[in-house]
Parts: structure tokens; C-alpha cells; sequence
């Protein structure tokens, strides 16, 4: 699996925002917190697993959270952002609202 710079990870990042018509977090060294986490994440493991999250040790496992994860799309409609607070909803990013911790929905059992 080739390496995956951190230019390519926030390039990934853009295109799934922009396929999903979420926004990107605007704080830039968070995001690049973030992407560099995910960076590390698949040149580690070769997916990218969730930067705030632990991997289970093996893609079987850690399925539901490779970037964006099972729970995103959720996250995002409720809260207006995702656990790590990497995508947000235009509607969150436009009230300029600074994200907060919301639960993980990973071990909730209510995926
Ligand atoms: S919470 Fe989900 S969508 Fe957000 S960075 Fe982690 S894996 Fe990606």
C-alpha cells in the first residue's frame, strides 16, 4: 500500500466533504491535526481509521470507523458535526457555533 502524504489525506478530506456537501472544520491547524492523524493512520495501518479513535486490529473490525465513519452522517445531522469534528454541516460552519464533544456512537450500540 503506497504512502499517503498529508497533501493527498486533505485532499481526500475536501473531495468527501464536497461529495457529501458537508464543510471541512475552518480551523486550519485542527484540520491539519486531524489529517495528519489520518495520514499517520493509514500509512500505519493502510485505511483510514478515525483519527479519534483506536483501531480494534484489523479493517474487519475497525469497518465502521474508516473515514468518514458509519456514524458521520448521524453526527453531522444531529449535532452538526462529526465525533472528531473533522466535517460539519454548512449550517453548523455558517453559525461560526465552535464544535463540542458528543458521545461515540461506536461502542452505544445504537448504530
Ligand atoms: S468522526 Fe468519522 S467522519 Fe469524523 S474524522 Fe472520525 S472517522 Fe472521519
Amino acid at each position: 500500500m503506497p504512502e499517503k502524504s498529508l497533501e493527498q489525506t486533505l485532499a481526500f478530506a475536501a473531495m468527501v466533504a464536497r461529495k457529501q456537501g458537508w464543510a471541512l472544520n475552518p480551523d486550519a491547524s485542527f484540520l491539519s491535526v486531524l489529517a495528519e492523524g489520518l495520514t499517520a493512520n493509514w500509512n500505519r495501518y493502510g485505511y483510514y481509521l478515525c483519527p479519534c479513535r483506536d483501531s480494534e486490529g484489523s479493517r474487519e473490525l475497525d469497518a465502521k470507523v474508516l473515514c468518514p465513519c458509519a456514524y458521520s452522517w448521524k453526527d453531522i445531522e444531529e449535532h452538526g458535526h462529526c465525533y472528531c469534528a473533522l466535517y460539519l454541516s454548512t449550517g453548523f460552519a455558517a453559525s461560526g457555533k465552535e464544535p463540542a464533544g458528543i458521545p461515540d456512537r461506536r461502542f452505544a450500540g445504537n448504530d
